[in-house]
């Protein structure tokens, strides 16, 4: 008996914190280390002081402590974050699951280093790519695959296309079934992952980068990586089946507040777009942390083009993860602390999933089933 569709499960939302480590600047202006891993899901916030002599110190006795998934430090590396947090997404993305991974932290935090990461550190996107088709090539399943590979970004609320920039802006559809699609994409079909670091590195440079007070080469946009893994049956038979799993992959612009980048004019407007798919996907979080507790509450998904795209890894039918970057220094302490809000209440987002699976037996004892209702039915008259 295959699998069928339609048989909901419950997911909870898994939520990691990495804490890079301080940079050069940070330890130039006097900087110390506020945020610290007390082990595998334990950080501690100090609220920074200054002494006498106007250095920032941290204050142990006003600290606070949150609790995650599973929390990282400076020790942590690349390997590391991948394996805890994405690695176990895939087999299940081979069998017809959607999933998300989300970097959500402030401009300077670490989210591009951990999704992009260097040639010589490489990140989340191209250790998710190589062990997803070492996957499918050792499965054994009789299945026809295909990958197919899509990288945008989110820039002033317009989509653009970063494996095409020329093709100008694309716009957001909904399909017949509700499902949200990107009309126009550029969906590249591929099984080699070097190809496809070579797409992402040229595509990453496309994204729309300008400097602000708060980081000279932040990025200004969010940027999604999504892989689609297609199966189909080779034989076409009465039990030929069709998988469809998704994979998101998202690195998110910088989560601070517009006036700590002191951004004037175009910067400005800039931050207030930013600010609206970043505060629709803060009030998309407070709402659905909520739910749990209070019953329906409504979940206002179309404010944004992010939260429309995000909306199957926000409370729908998407394992997701969320990793959230801090910086351990106590000038950015503020921040941190309301990302760390943040991220605390995305613990209690539940989401439902189900494998996107069609087969056809399935569907056929559907229909039987209808018609024979119908025959009685008839019968009935
Ligand atoms: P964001 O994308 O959140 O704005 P970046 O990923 O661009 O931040 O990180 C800012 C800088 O810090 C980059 O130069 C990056 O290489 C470095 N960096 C970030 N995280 C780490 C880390 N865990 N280890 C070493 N360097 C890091
Ligand atoms: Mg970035």
């Amino acid at each position: 008996m295959k699998d069928l569709p339609g048989e909901w499960k419950d997911h909870q939302l898994t939520v990691a914190l990495r804490i890079r480590p301080l940079n050069d600047a940070e330890i130039e202006e006097g900087a110390t280390t506020v945020a610290h891993k007390i082990d595998n899901q334990m950080v501690v916030l100090m609220d920074p002081c200054e002494d006498a002599d106007n250095v920032l110190r941290a204050n142990r006795s006003r600290e606070k402590t949150y609790m995650f998934d599973v929390a990282f430090d400076y020790a942590a590396t690349q390997e590391d974050v991948y394996v805890a947090t994405t690695k176990n997404l895939i087999d299940g993305v081979i069998a017809g699951y959607n999933a998300t991974v989300f970097a959500y932290g402030p401009t300077g935090a670490g989210k591009t280093y951990t999704m992009l990461g260097l040639d010589s550190e490489p990140g989340i996107y191209i250790r998710t790519l190589n062990d997803l088709f070492t996957a499918i090539e050792d499965s054994t399943e009789d299945l026809n695959c295909s990958v197919y590979m899509s990288y945008i970004e989110i820039y002033n609320e317009m989509i653009r296309d970063l494996l095409n920039p020329s093709s100008g802006y694309l716009e957001l559809r909904e399909d017949a079934k509700g499902e949200i699609r990107i009309a126009g994409i550029t969906e590249f079909s591929t099984c080699n992952a070097k190809e496809i670091m070579a797409l992402l590195t040229k595509g990453n440079k496309l994204r729309t980068q300008e400097s602000t007070a708060a980081n000279k080469t932040s990025s200004r946009s969010h940027a999604i990586l999504q892989v689609a893994v297609k199966q189909k049956s080779r034989v076409k038979d009465i039990n030929e089946e069709v998988r469809v799993g998704k994979l998101f992959m998202v690195d998110l612009a910088g989560t601070e507040r517009a006036s700590q980048t002191q951004n004037r004019g175009k910067r400005m407007k800039e931050g207030a777009h930013i600010n609206r798919s970043l505060l629709a996907l803060a009030n998309c979080i407070n709402a659905l942390s909520e739910k749990g507790g209070k019953g329906a509450q409504f979940v206002n998904y179309r404010d944004s083009k992010l939260t429309r795209l995000l909306k199957d890894a926000l409370g729908g039918n998407s394992r997701t993860v969320m990793i959230t970057h801090i910086s351990p220094a106590s000038s950015n302490f503020e921040e941190s602390r309301n990302t760390l809000v943040y991220a605390d209440k995305a613990k209690n987002i539940r989401n439902k999933v189900k494998r996107n699976l069609m087969n056809v037996s399935y569907h056929l004892a559907q229909y039987t089933s209808i018609i024979s209702d119908l025959r009685s039915e008839i019968d009935r008259l």
